[in-house]
């Protein structure tokens, strides 16, 4: 079976005071998007690897990457997103550095900025248009409420549940601008498995506007609609470990594959998502009690146990879509070895992979050292660290060189993803475009189904198939530019 994934990444900016003037994000974002202006004449470009980098307003800089096929192939695109994003930093430094700034710039893949607004990761998943798409999101629901228990970014968050508020967004014009999450009280604040789950309002919806849904459902399937939809996850965590990310959009995947399948599936659906979704975020053990819609009640661990089972039995078949049996075998492996952890509370099986389980034991020997309080400054400090990618300062970055926190793709992979799309999908095509264009130095227009010379002739090609990695006309157009194929380099 075949998928098509991509994930989008927003990034936060932080700067750390010097002696000269204060730096704002927003001016940061100016600094580090200079290149990409200068290199696409917009703050909003694809690049020769078939991704989208762009700046939209505030200061949260993202990467979308090429659509891929395969769950390595994702993996590989992603982190070039983050190196990309390190080296615009460094040159950004530079430039701050040359105009007499002498405070630092910081580039962090997390979740919630220090003003509690949330932002980070989607999930796009293309599914097939002949699905029953309601019939999707039940199965799918209990999924996403509970698979923080495996693959949480953990956070500091206020231990009583708030559904009571009302989201306070309701009626953002602008459905980029961050929602605001509860008022913190540093008094009764705990370790929790995501800070997401509390800005979450709706299960499914396409009114981002109104309030945050699991699953958006606007539908923008980036290709041939009569056949595909795209499938739009808004809940996980941006994850740091690359192992976490793995068992993340792989297991999500696996879901899709058991629903597409056909796969008969008990109902899971919870009474209450949204109410649940904060108490899983609490529940370290996964043992609270959660009442779904028949009735019964069951515990976030049962729940992915009985995901896990069936997911098990396709990949088994070799039925699922993430690419190579060795990364399926892989996922559940993971998978299961989380929920074994979870269950008996010895998690050295997964100390190094996933990362809330990472961060907790980081927090918990910081305050035992120090003798301090979750709710001490240090700890948001430590928190934003770890999510830091700024190499001088990261914290996860010493910890995957020391083998402290695992990789699931080499070097050579990402830096190969840092210059060159997936081959099998048509992002192989838009990336060497895109390479081709600028060599030559022509004006184009790119989206993710378009490729347009803006000539006299404006000739534009339709990529309506995103599996398809061969297009006779968009070949033959590429071929026509001539000039070096020129890389994004910064
Ligand atoms: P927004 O940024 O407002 O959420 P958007 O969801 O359209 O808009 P983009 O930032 O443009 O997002 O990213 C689109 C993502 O969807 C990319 O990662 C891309 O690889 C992926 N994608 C493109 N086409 C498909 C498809 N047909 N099925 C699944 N994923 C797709
Ligand atoms: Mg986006
Ligand atoms: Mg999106």
């Amino acid at each position: 079976m075949k998928r098509i994934f991509g994930l989008e990444t927003e990034y936060g900016l932080a700067y750390t005071q010097g002696e000269s003037r204060r730096v704002g994000p927003e001016e940061i974002a100016r600094y580090l998007f200079r290149p990409v202006v200068e290199w696409g004449r917009s703050s909003n470009v694809f690049l020769p690897n078939g991704a989208r980098l762009y700046l939209d307003v505030g200061s949260h800089p993202e990467y979308a990457t090429a659509e891929c096929d395969r769950l390595p192939d994702l993996l590989a695109q992603d982190a070039a997103g983050d190196q990309i994003m390190v080296e615009l930093l460094e040159q950004a430094q530079q430039a701050l550095t040359a105009d007499g700034i002498d405070g630092r710039a910081h580039l962090v893949k997390n979740n919630v900025d220090s003003a509690g607004n949330s932002y980070g990761s989607h999930e796009n998943f293309l599914i097939r248009r002949s699905m029953d798409f309601s019939h999707l999101t039940t199965v799918l629901l209990p999924f996403l409420v509970t698979r923080q228990l495996l693959v949480g970014a953990g956070a500091i968050i206020p231990a009583k549940v708030t559904t009571e508020l009302k989201p306070a967004d309701s009626n953002r014009a602008n459905p980029h601008a961050p929602a605001r999450t509860p008022q913190l009280d540093p008094g009764l604040l705990q370790f929790g498995l995501s800070a997401r789950s509390d800005v979450m309002w709706e299960g499914v919806s396409s009114a981002t506007t109104r309030s945050r849904p699991i699953i958006n459902a606007r539908d923008e399937p980036h290709a041939d609609a009569e056949k595909y939809r795209r499938l739009h996850v808004i809940v996980g965590d941006s994850s740091m470990s690359q192992t976490t990310t793995e068992l993340k959009v792989g297991s999500a995947a696996l879901v899709l594959d058991l629903i597409e399948t056909g796969v008969p599936i008990e109902d899971l659906s919870l009474r209450n998502p949204i109410r649940d979704i904060r108490r899983v975020a609490r529940d370290l053990t996964g043992r609270t009690e959660l009442e779904l819609a028949s009735g019964r009640t069951m515990t976030a661990l049962e729940l992915l146990g009985i995901y896990l089972r069936r997911a098990q039995k396709l990949v088994a078949k070799g039925d699922h879509s993430l690419g190579d049996d060795a990364t399926a075998a892989r996922v559940i492996d993971r998978w299961q070895r989380m929920l074994t952890a979870v269950d008996t509370g010895d998690f050295a099986p997964v100390a190094a992979e996933i990362d809330w389980v990472i961060k907790r034991r980081l927090f918990d020997r910081y305050i035992a050292r120090g003798d301090i309080e979750l709710s001490d400054p240090r700890i948001a400090r430590l928190d934003f660290a770890y999510h830091d990618l700024t190499p001088q300062t990261s914290i996860f970055k010493q910890f995957e060189a020391k083998g402290a926190a695992a990789r699931a793709v080499t070097a050579e992979a990402v830096e190969q993803a840092r210059r060159r799309p997936p081959s099998t999908t048509r992002a192989h095509l838009r990336g060497q475009f895109v390479a081709a264009a600028q060599g030559a130095g022509k004006d184009y227009t790119v989206d993710w189904v378009h490729l347009r010379l803006n000539d006299q002739l404006q000739r534009a090609i339709v990529l309506k198939d995103p599996f398809s990695a061969a297009h006779e006309q968009a070949e033959k157009l590429i071929a026509g530019l001539d000039g070096e194929p020129a890389a994004f380099d910064v």
